[in-house]
């Protein structure tokens, strides 16, 4: 089982293999510029199908050194090397080696790598700085989580404006923090590269003054606990790192108490060869699969495309309360969850829906309320609507809130996809033992065809197991609804959240495709 992990830089990229966080084989070859985009494609393909021999690749991560969009897994734009602009590299590399990769810009990947691996290690939150031919941000507000933003471009330090009467930047705008402060611009401003102007106390002490300024506006934004900065001109070391501490010191306002903790990247070259590695190993949890969103509201619930069910009878069944279902779920990373409770809606009920709304709230999670749309109000939650339920339209008379739609065939999406409602379920995919008249099934092939009369979030629901949750995703489904294969028969709160984490590993390793 291993992972291969590649940086693609402005000067060079690298690429590693790792195996239980280990780095076992490392590569580096220097940009060609001229060769480009397909140059450095066959070169990275090459290296790959060399390490193919003696390792069996299961993922891949990527860390590009450009703007990234995480959604939608493409490059926005290269300023370094032609041609990536809108590439969709993780599809040419699944093509070309069979691998499955996920890819972020290298300054989040840099920030993951360092929050694992490196000085990041026990400081959250974290801001990282990528400090080399450009400048990057990438923010890690707690555990694994890199915060991208509402559109992947969160972070972008490089170009906040610290002269504005300052020189103009790639970007048309004057003095930003990147123009004033990254290599590329060094060594044309000054005539030496950068390392060497570093070796200059003099000229280091006019520098800091600028690192300082863009440095802390991250620090007033994010109060981090320790900032990070990688890539080449870090390497200076106490050099630059004391009269920069001192710089800020006298920078940031005396009334913050805001701690001023920044030091040099511990994985030196390779933070975005770990962060790739991290990348692709662990599980993405919220901030990455599409979002439901409310219109009306204007709420956002970062969802992962796991939609697991707390169904009462079948936990009754089983032994085990709904709190203690739900925490087990949540516990996994689950980011969405769906209380589904068909007989009398006693008071009993009502509290445990109660207690799940709670541990929804303390995990950041969307709670939803099947049938109910009173009960879904009084809790603050979203609610699902079976065909049989208030109608849509009419729900919407009565709350803001995120609405969920049940359909089973060709005529209800399609009817659904012009109603008031944020997303559709459609199922049954597979036969299911939890309806008594259940609708007919669909299956994956109808499945495809259906993802095309609708371009709202597609939940699909009903018999989908892990061994099949694959395709049913390859088919357009956005997310998955499951019940029945959540609850081991032996179902204690350890075995539910041993059995939901294999469900969110299956959406670690592949994204949905976009509708
Ligand atoms: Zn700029």
């Amino acid at each position: 089982m291993s992972t291969l992990a590649i940086d693609i830089g402005g000067t060079k990229f690298s690429m590693a293999v790792f195996e239980g966080g280990r780095m076992l084989e490392r590569a580096s070859r220097a940009t060609d510029r001229e060769g480009g985009r397909e140059w450095m494609l066959q070169q990275i393909a090459a290296v790959a199908r060399d390490w193919g021999t003696h390792y069996q690749f299961q993922r891949c991560g990527i860390g590009f050194g450009g703007p990234v969009e995480f959604e939608r897994q493409r490059i926005a734009l290269s300023t370094h090397v032609g041609g990536w602009s809108d590439f969709d590299l993780p599809r040419h590399l699944e093509r070309t080696l069979g691998l499955a990769p996920v890819m972020d810009n290298d300054a989040n990947v840099g920030a993951l790598g360092e929050a694992l691996y490196g000085a990041g290690r026990g400081y959250r939150p974290l801001f990282y700085m990528t400090l080399s031919t450009g400048i990057g941000g990438g923010i890690i507000p707690s555990g694994e989580i890199i915060y991208r933003g509402a559109d992947s471009y969160a972070g972008e330090l490089g170009h906040i404006v610290i002269r504005p009467d300052g020189p103009e930047c790639l970007c048309g705008w004057h003095g930003c923090f990147e123009r004033m402060c990254g290599g590329l611009w060094l060594e044309r401003d000054y005539g030496r590269p950068a390392e060497e102007l570093l070796r200059d106390p003099e000229f280091v002490k006019r520098y800091v003054v600028d690192l300082a300024m863009g440095l802390k506006s991250a620090i007033m934004l994010l109060n981090p606990a320790r900032i990070v900065i990688g890539g080449g001109i870090s390497k200076a070391g106490d050099a630059l790192f004391v009269p920069l501490r001192a710089e800020l010191r006298t920078q940031i306002t005396t009334w913050s108490r805001a701690r001023i903790e920044v030091v040099p990247a511990a994985l030196g070259d390779d933070s975005v060869l770990y962060g790739a590695m991290a990348l692709a190993e662990k599980p993405v949890t919220g901030y990455s699969f599409p979002d439901f969103r409310s219109p009306k509201s204007g709420n956002e619930y970062p969802v992962t495309g796991f939609y697991p069910v707390l169904d009462t009878e079948l936990l009754a069944r089983r032994g085990l309360s709904p709190a203690d279902a739900a925490e087990a779920i949540l516990e996994a990373g689950a980011r969405i969850l769906q209380f589904r409770h068909k007989g009398f809606f006693s008071r009993d009920a009502f509290e445990d829906a109660q207690r799940v709304a709670g541990l929804c709230r303390a995990a950041g999670a969307l709670l939803v309320i099947n049938d109910r749309v009173d009960i879904a109000m009084l809790l603050g939650a979203a609610v699902h609507l079976g065909q049989d339920d208030l109608a849509p339209a009419d729900a919407r008379k009565m709350t803001n809130a995120i609405i969920g739609f049940s359909t089973h065939n060709e005529q209800h999406l399609r009817a659904g996809d012009g109603e008031p409602v944020d997303y559709l379920a459609i199922g049954p995919i597979f036969p299911t033992a939890s309806k008594q008249h259940p609708d007919p099934t669909l299956g994956i092939q109808q499945l495809r065809s259906l993802r095309t009369l609708t371009r709202k979030p597609l939940v699909a629901i009903g018999g989908i197991t892990r061994a099949i949750a694959g395709d049913v995703l390859q088919a357009g489904a956005d997310s998955i609804a499951v019940i029945g294969d959540l609850y081991p028969d032996a179902c204690t709160k350890a075995s539910l959240r041993a059995r939901a984490e294999e469900w969110m590993a299956i959406f670690s390793s592949r994204k949905s495709p976009a509708p």
